[in-house]
């Protein structure tokens, strides 16, 4: 039995494709999710700053807006494999300090879309200090510094179009990858 912990964008929710809904309908901005190539994504929306301003002002500071984002297809059920497997999901997330409400806003996504308890959520902008046995997420710098501090487990970066520059960390581009790289970890533990 491992302690998982998960991200919550880009790994389960979707809030890259939830930012260009909300762009597309407000901006008439239209980019395909796969063009965002690095991890600051309202800058690559073709808006100016006063634009890009008020899109995070005007909705992305919403709790409503965390509220409703979508979820990524897959990700319940890899959240139920995970537990079936006796494994302990924690979601780590780094929280939109510029939206109030945006803690309860996730608490009640997580536990609406997955089950998950208030206590198998933690809300940090610093990640690393996190102990578990597994860490899976997108951002290269979360995974590499979650690394160092935690030598010997497993720590896995999710493939998405910001981070394909990334040589050196274990990508992996399916929930079913990251199900049997946690499989292969537990059986070398054992
Ligand atoms: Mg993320």
């Amino acid at each position: 039995m491992s302690v998982v912990l998960v991200d919550c964008d880009e790994v389960l929710t979707g809030f890259v494709p939830h930012v260009l809904n909300t762009a597309r309908m407000y901006y008439g901005v239209d980019v395909n999710p796969e063009e965002i190539s690095s991890f600051d994504l309202f800058a690559q929306l073709g808006l100016n700053k006063k634009a890009q301003n008020n899109l995070k002002d005007e909705f992305v500071s919403r709790a409503g807006w965390w509220e409703s984002m979508p979820i990524r297809p897959g990700a319940d059920g890899f959240i139920g494999d995970l537990q079936a497997r006796g494994h302990e999901v924690v979601v780590v997330s780094s929280p939109w300090l510029n939206c109030p409400g945006w803690e309860s806003a996730r608490r009640n996504l997580l536990r609406r879309e997955f089950w998950l308890q208030p206590k198998q959520f933690i809300s940090t902008s610093d990640k690393a200090r996190i102990r578990g046995d597994v860490f899976i997420d997108d951002k290269v710098s979360n995974v590499e510094e979650w690394s160092q501090i935690n030598e010997g487990r497993l720590a896995i970066l999710v493939d998405q179009p910001h981070n394909r520059e990334n040589t050196t960390l274990l990508r992996l581009r399916s929930f079913e990858e990251i199900l049997q790289a946690i499989d292969d970890h537990e059986e070398k533990r054992k």
